[in-house]
C-alpha cells in the first residue's frame, strides 16, 4: 500500500532508499519517478501526479510525447554527436534559422547553442563583452543586473543573480552583484504606487549606468517575467520599453534572459513580446527542447554580430555538446510540435483560465498575498497578513511546507524565492504544461486550494 512520504520518517526515508546520488537535501524524501504521461508522471509506489510546474518551468509540451520520441529515435539512427569545431549538421542549422524566424525580426539573430540556461547566460556574457572588444573597446566589460533575479548557477551567472540564497555560500568568489533595483510593484522598492511611479524602477538602471560610468558597461541583463527568485514578478507596462531606451542612448547591450519565459510559457513566442521590444542578445534554455534534452542557446542581434564577423571571426566560448545533432533535432521537433499543434494559442486561452481560478482562490485566502504572471507562468506569493503583506517568519518556511504537502496530495508546484525563507517574500510557480485543458486545470486548482487550506489551517487556524 502507498504511504505519503511526509508519513515516512525522513531520516528513515533516506536509510531505506539510500543511494550515491547527491540530492539538493541529502536527508528529505524525493519520490523516485518510474515514467511520465503528458501533464502526469508517476512514482514507483504507483502514485500520480500533475506536473503542475513543468518539472522547472521547463516540460512544455508534457512528458513522452510520441512525436518527440520519434524524431529523437530518427535522429539517434543516424549521429548523435558530432564535434561542433569539425562539423556543423542539418538540425543545428535548421534550429538557428528557426529561432531567428520566430523572432520575426527587423534583423536576423544568430545562434549559439550550450546545454543549459546558465551556460546560455555565460555566453550572452561573452558576446556582449567581444562586441565591445571587436569595436576596439576594451573598457566595456562590466554587465549590470538587477536584485531578485536569478541568472544560473554558474560563477558569472550567479554573479548577476539578485538571488540571496543561492550566493551566499560562494559570495567571496563571485565577480560582481547586481546593482539596479528589483522590479517588484507588489512591493516596491520605492514605495510608490504604478502608474504614479513612472517607472522609478526603470529609471534606476539610468542611475546605475551614471554611477558605474556607461564607458565600463557592456550591457544589462534582465529575465522578462522574474521567475525562480520571485515567482512570476511581472514588470508592469512601459518598463522594458524605457529600458530599451535607456540602453540605447547609452550604447549599452540589452540581453534578455528568456530562459524561463522563452518559447510560449507565456502565452506569446518570447517574454519580450508583451512589451513589443526586441533585445540584442537572448539566453534561451528549458523550454528550447521542453526537457527532452539538455539544450539551451544564446542568440544575438546582426548588429551585435558584425563588429565579430568583421573581426575575429570567432565566438571565443564553447562546449564539447554545443549544437549536437541529437539535442538541436529534438528542439526542432519541440518547436514544430508547439507551431503545428497551436499551442502558445492554449496558452494564452488556459492562461487567463487558470489565472482567474488563482485570483479565486486568493480572494477567500488568509496567506496569498499577490497572484502574477501571464500565460502559463502564474506566480502565487504567500504571507502571514494579506493587508500589511506581512511575510511570514522563515521558521515557518511556507514555501517548502506548500510545496511538500502539494506533492503528497499529487501536485507539483515550483518554489520561487530570492532570500532566505520569508526575507523576500515566498511564492510558487504554478506553470503546468502547454497541452493541459481547462479540465485538468480544474483538477489542478482543486488540489492546490486544498493544500493551502490545509497549511492555513495549521498556521493561522
Ligand atoms: N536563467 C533563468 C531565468 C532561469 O530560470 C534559470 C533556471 N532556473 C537559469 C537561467 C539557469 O538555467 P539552468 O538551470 O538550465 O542552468
Amino acid at each position: 500500500p502507498h504511504v505519503p512520504p511526509t508519513l515516512l520518517p525522513r531520516k528513515e526515508g533516506i536509510r531505506l532508499k539510500r543511494s550515491l546520488l547527491i540530492k539538493p537535501m541529502m536527508n528529505e524524501y524525493y519520490p523516485t519517478v518510474t515514467h511520465g504521461d503528458g501533464i502526469y508522471l508517476f512514482d514507483n509506489t504507483g502514485k500520480k501526479y500533475i506536473d503542475g510546474c513543468s518539472g522547472a518551468v521547463t516540460a512544455s509540451i508534457g512528458h513522452t510525447n510520441p512525436e518527440i520520441i520519434a524524431a529523437m529515435y530518427e535522429q539517434a539512427n543516424k549521429v548523435s554527436f558530432v564535434y561542433r569545431s569539425q562539423f556543423t549538421s542539418e538540425p543545428a542549422e535548421e534550429l538557428a534559422n528557426k529561432l531567428n524566424s520566430l523572432l520575426n525580426a527587423k534583423e536576423d539573430y544568430w545562434s549559439f547553442f550550450v546545454n543549459s540556461g546558465s551556460e546560455a547566460v555565460e555566453t550572452a556574457m561573452k558576446i556582449a563583452i567581444q562586441h565591445w572588444q571587436e569595436k576596439g573597446n576594451y573598457r566595456k566589460n562590466k554587465i549590470l543586473s538587477r536584485w531578485i533575479s536569478y541568472h544560473g548557477i554558474t560563477i558569472g551567472a550567479l554573479s548577476l543573480s539578485g538571488h540571496v540564497k543561492r550566493r551566499e555560500r560562494f559570495v567571496h568568489i563571485l565577480e560582481d552583484y547586481p546593482v539596479v533595483s528589483p522590479v517588484y510593484c507588489y512591493r516596491c522598492p520605492f514605495n510608490q504606487k504604478y502608474p504614479d511611479c513612472q517607472l522609478s524602477c526603470a529609471n534606476d538602471l539610468e542611475t546605475a549606468i551614471e554611477r558605474a560610468g556607461a564607458d565600463q558597461i557592456a550591457a544589462f541583463i534582465a529575465e522578462p517575467i522574474v521567475g525562480a527568485a520571485g515567482g512570476a514578478i511581472t514588470p508592469p507596462d512601459g518598463y522594458y520599453q524605457k529600458i530599451r531606451e535607456i540602453c540605447d542612448r547609452h550604447h549599452i547591450l540589452f540581453i534578455a534572459d528568456e530562459v524561463m519565459t522563452g518559447l510560449g510559457r507565456t502565452g506569446k513566442m518570447f517574454g519580450l513580446d508583451h512589451w513589443g521590444v526586441r533585445a540584442d542578445i537572448m539566453a534561451l534554455g528549458k523550454g528550447v527542447s521542453a526537457g527532452y534534452t539538455p539544450i539551451a542557446a544564446a542568440l544575438a542581434s546582426e548588429k551585435v554580430m558584425e563588429p565579430i564577423l568583421n573581426g575575429s571571426n570567432s565566438i571565443m566560448s564553447g562546449h564539447t555538446l554545443s549544437a549536437n545533432p541529437q539535442s538541436t533535432a529534438t528542439a526542432l521537433a519541440v518547436i514544430n510540435f508547439i507551431e503545428k499543434s497551436k499551442l502558445v494559442e492554449n496558452v494564452q486561452e488556459n492562461g487567463e483560465y487558470l489565472l482567474q481560478k488563482l485570483q479565486a482562490l486568493a480572494a477567500n485566502s488568509q496567506i496569498i498575498g499577490d497572484v502574477r504572471g501571464k500565460g502559463l507562468m502564474i506566480g502565487i506569493e504567500f504571507v502571514s497578513d494579506v493587508k500589511t503583506k506581512q511575510p511570514f517568519s522563515s521558521g515557518v518556511q511556507i514555501t517548502k511546507k506548500i510545496v511538500d504537502q502539494a506533492r503528497d496530495k499529487g501536485l507539483l508546484v515550483y518554489p520561487a524565492s530570492a532570500g532566505k525563507e520569508g526575507a523576500q517574500g515566498d511564492a510558487v510557480i504554478i506553470s503546468p504544461p502547454f497541452i493541459i485543458t481547462k479540465q485538468e486545470i480544474d483538477d489542478l486548482v482543486a488540489v492546490l486550494k486544498e493544500t493551502i487550506e490545509a497549511v492555513q489551517n495549521e498556521l493561522v487556524g
